[in-house]
């Protein structure tokens, strides 16, 4: 017997693939906690050689390249953390670092967008960091480029500029734990399946953007990313009621 539903199931979240018309569907996003010693600093850490942590957006959070983001609700210290995005392709559980990037289907450019009042506030009431990383919009992401001829960055520069002055700037070979390891630790935890998304930390240099700035990012060899912040999202109450389902 065909499922059938009670209201149309949406149509699953979706990151461009460089070059071709087919779509990378998204299963789960998950995200490394600070992976460049550097930004565990800024962060008030020490960026000792600890087990990497993990928390998760949800898929729905993906935007594309290009996207104008609203300035999110309930905030008043909206961030960027570029990142390394890594894009799982094959089923893997508890894989070895040495079999890990076989799992890899591709790699791209995005963008952690961050509540940092929030997060922090969540961090020392030793609440979740849903609130303050896990809202929507959160995960602009560029068109992933597939793993070609075997190569796999594990250097190269990774840099985001505001309105045209470079804030963050450093290399994928300072990440703390690389994608081999990421990857092999994540799958003792959780059964990795074609379209996953990890995005895997942020270097440092984090800092705060408002409605108007254009935030433009890259790394080697993946190519860039932009988005421009909107004014914040004005509610329409009415809205909801009009939509209503039931
Ligand atoms: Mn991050």
């Amino acid at each position: 017997m065909t499922k059938s539903y009670v209201f149309d199931p949406p149509i699953p979240p979706t990151v461009a693939v460089a070059g071709e018309p087919g779509r990378f569907p998204v299963r789960r996003i998950f995200c490394v906690g600070r992976n460049y010693a550097a930004h565990a600093r800024e962060m008030g850490k020490d960026p000792d050689r600890e087990p990497p942590f993990f928390f998760t957006k949800p898929a729905d959070a993906v935007v594309d390249n290009g996207t104008t983001v609203p300035y999110p609700p309930e905030t008043g210290n909206f961030q960027y953390e570029i990142e390394l995005v890594v894009a799982i392709g094959r089923e893997g559980f508890d894989v070895s670092r040495e079999a890990a990037l076989d799992l890899v289907f591709g790699y791209g450019v995005g963008i952690d967008l961050t509540r940092r009042d929030l997060q922090l506030e969540a961090r020392n009431k030793g609440r979740p960091w849903d609130w303050g990383k896990a809202f929507d919009q959160s995960a602009p992401i560029a068109p992933l480029h597939r793993v070609n001829g075997g190569w796999h960055p594990a250097a190269g520069r990774i840099w985001l500029a505001v309105n045209g002055a470079v804030k963050q700037d450093a290399d994928l070979a300072e990440l703390i734990w690389p994608v081999p390891d990421i990857i092999s630790i994540l799958s003792r935890s959780m059964d990795l399946k074609p379209g996953d998304l990890i995005m895997t930390g942020t270097p440092a240099r984090v800092g705060a953007i408002v409605a108007g700035d254009k935030v433009i990012g890259g790394i080697d060899g993946l190519g860039e990313i932009d988005i421009t912040v909107d004014q914040p999202i004005v509610r329409h109450s009415l809205r909801v009621v009009r939509n209503s389902l039931f």
